[in-house]
């Protein structure tokens, strides 16, 4: 049945203002009719949805119109017991012992499924989240899918992954995923755990979970044998009841470092095993020989590419003092033609910021950036009258101890700095707790290798960024955390290694 055509925010678009003779876009705005919202939504254990014992919900908004749009089930300690158990008897009664080449049918069935739904899983991802259709369309739903493809052709292969090792699964996963990339992150953790023959618990974000439960219909369809994968919604703590479940063999977790830490702390001296993926405050390193129009187009995609709420976002641009009038003049202009509003609109480039929560944090390192003596400049821009919003922003005067250059804002904010030699630029881009990824942008493929090879970060883009595939290994070192996600080193944070 279709849904309810829902309405746009007011005001939009906004920043549409053109410049140097350019033209305003007309409104071409993605249908929401193709995507039924419940009204209440309870939790997915056992193949089935349950009401949550606990007896609580809690309301999922739009953050484009500050709409609710469902009520949905908060689940307590009693539920995760639940769930934590169907994934025990999921994976002691069948899911281990089935051969891979079956779990790969399952695997591949539900690629599938996501691509015969993606355009209803788009749309309830930006209802949901906040981020533009283009993206969620173009980025987060192929990107889901593909990673389901890629591990179902691991899933057969197991024997042959690991030279003389024989893999093992671990057991039953808990997985606690953020509000970013709600449906991408939910299958960067369930795919490769299911080909290895785990069984999960996943708990999506309180402010983004419906399509986590889309995505367990999905599953449905696609015949997951019930208990395999449990979706338990609700918040912090529902979070915190999972990932300290004695009953678990593994957590992975994605989100901010202070969550991270408290879990490595809970977890410290249990036989539980732990993946981390949090953080980061990545530098974007443009030399005076980088073709300078493509690092520019880099430099908007790696910070405002989904608001900024990025864990490898460029939020850090170091460009070299030679070029930095150039590149920041040629950066504003490219601001200018930003369009930033209704998330539904297929023009628009800059959605909404995904909670209230976020945008006072964002709001609060911003002033904080103003008060140490940084330079503010938006381009002009006039955000929606309703929902939760942040110009495109970028600081300059910023020294390395300043917040804004320090610590993760997790929005549309640059923080611009200058070095005059590579060594400078390597030693104030590895300035940082965190080390996730980082960009390198240059004419010269031996600079940008000399340049990677000293950066302290997981992922290093040469002359692009925020480029993601499932057949690449992604994660951090430092404060970024442990272990990786993607490719064959995905694979083997959920595998044990015997010797053959
Ligand atoms: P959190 O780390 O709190 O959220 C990530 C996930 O962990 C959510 O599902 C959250 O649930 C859950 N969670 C929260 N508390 C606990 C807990 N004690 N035990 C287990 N799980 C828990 O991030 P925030 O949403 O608060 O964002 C804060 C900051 O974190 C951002 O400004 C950003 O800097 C950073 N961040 C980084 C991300 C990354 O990809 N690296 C992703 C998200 C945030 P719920 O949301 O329901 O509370």
């Amino acid at each position: 049945m279709p849904g309810e055509e829902l309405e746009a925010p007011s005001g939009v678009l906004a920043g549409v203002e053109p410049v140097d003779g350019g033209f305003a876009y007309a409104p071409s705005r993605e249908s929401t009719d193709i995507v039924t919202i419940r009204p209440s939504y309870g939790l997915f254990i056992g193949g089935e949805e349950v009401e949550a014992r606990s007896g609580r919900s809690l309301t999922t908004t739009n953050p484009a119109t500050e709409e609710p749009l469902a009520e949905v089930a908060e689940a307590g300690p009693e539920d995760v017991d639940l769930a934590v158990a169907a994934a025990r008897d999921a994976y002691e009664q069948h899911w281990r012992d089935l051969p891979g080449r079956e779990r790969a049918k399952v695997l591949y069935r539900v690629a599938r499924q996501l691509q015969e739904r993606a355009r209803e899983l788009a749309v309830l991802e930006t209802l949901d989240g906040g981020k533009p259709i283009k993206e969620s369309r173009d980025i987060d739903l192929p990107l889901a899918a593909a990673h389901f493809f890629h591990y179902a052709g691991w899933a057969d292969k197991l024997d042959w992954a690991f030279a003389n090792r024989t893999p093992q699964p671990l057991g039953v996963v808990g997985q606690v995923i953020p509000w970013n990339f709600p449906l991408l992150m939910a299958a960067w953790k369930i795919a490769p755990a299911l080909a290895a023959g785990n069984t999960v618990v996943l708990k999506p974000a309180e402010t983004t979970p419906l399509t986590a439960l889309l995505l367990a219909e999905v599953l449905q369809e696609a015949e997951v044998p019930p208990g395999v994968v449990n979706i338990v919604t609700g918040g912090g703590a529902t979070g915190s009841a999972l990932v300290s479940h004695r009953g678990l063999d593994k957590v992975a977790f994605t989100g901010s470092t202070a969550v991270g830490r408290s879990i490595q702390e809970a977890l410290a001296g249990t036989r539980t095993r732990l993946t981390l993926e949090l953080g980061g405050k990545a530098a974007n390193i443009v030399y005076d020989d980088a073709a300078i129009d493509q690092a520019i187009e880099g430099v908007v995609n790696g910070i405002f590419f989904n608001q900024g709420h990025v864990c490898c976002a460029g939020s850090r641009l170091l460009v070299q003092e030679s070029v930095e009038e150039l590149v920041l003049d040629k950066l504003r202009r490219r601001l200018h033609t930003l369009r930033v509003g209704d998330p539904l609109d297929k023009n628009t480039d800059v959605g909404a910021i995904n909670s209230e929560a976020q945008l006072g944090r964002i709001t609060s390192l911003v002033d904080a950036g103003v008060e140490e003596g940084g330079q503010r400049w938006s381009p002009p821009c006039t955000l929606p009258e309703r929902g939760w919003w942040f110009p495109p922003t970028i600081f300059t005067g910023v020294s390395q101890t300043h917040r804004i250059a320090r610590e993760e804002v997790f929005g549309p904010v640059l923080a611009v700095l200058t070095f005059r030699t590579p060594e400078e630029a390597v030693a104030k881009a590895n300035n940082t707790p965190y080390g996730l990824s980082a960009g390198v942008w240059s004419e010269k493929g031996s600079k940008v290798l000399w340049t990677a090879e000293r950066l302290k970060a997981g992922v290093v883009w040469g002359n692009t960024f925020n480029k993601l595939d499932p057949t690449s290994p992604f994660g951090g070192f430092k404060e970024s955390g442990f272990g990786r996600e993607g490719g064959l080193h995905g694979l083997d944070a959920y595998v044990t290694l015997g010797r053959r």
